[in-house]
């Protein structure tokens, strides 16, 4: 059975547990190639949270260096409707190799789990932008 139904056209929320996210653009490319978009279009990218000088350059000083990605969805992001309606995940949740996205019940039993371990869910600021209902999860 899908984890994904007609309620969740337009609404579903999309959980992204940042743990697992690697940074791999996957879920960028994937929403690219599978709605046509133009060379120049995205709906949603991939943030490095490093030391600024460069997507590759992580924060701090050997040894203790850190680097980390939020993946942001623009407010070009329709969520999918067509492939919702017709029980698939939106292409980026369904193409991460990673399994840091989840939507539908998925995401609602990943959020309790998450929660149960201690992980500190947010949204992005208002002031962002960015798409509404893209709920993050974090240690
Ligand atoms: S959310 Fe998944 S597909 Fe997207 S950058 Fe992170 S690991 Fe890659
Ligand atoms: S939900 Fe659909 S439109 Fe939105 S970023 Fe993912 S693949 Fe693209």
């Amino acid at each position: 059975m899908s984890n994904v139904t007609p309620e969740h056209i337009g609404k579903g929320t999309i959980l992204v547990n940042l743990q697992r996210c690697t940074g791999c653009w996957t879920c960028s490319l994937a929403c690219k190639v599978g709605n046509c978009l133009a060379d120049d279009e995205y709906r949603m990218t991939v943030r490095t949270e490093g030391s600024g000088e460069g997507i590759d350059r992580p924060v701090g000083t050997w040894p203790d260096l850190h680097m980390s990605w939020t993946p942001v969805w623009s407010q070009n992001c329709t969520k999918c409707p067509e492939r919702i309606a017709a029980g698939e995940e939106p292409y980026c949740v369904h193409s991460c190799p990673s399994k840091a996205l989840s939507i539908g019940e998925k995401a609602e039993e990943e959020l309790d789990h998450l929660k149960e371990k201690g992980f500190r869910v947010f949204t992005l600021p208002a002031w962002e932008g960015s798409k509404d209902g893209i709920v993050y999860a974090s240690k």
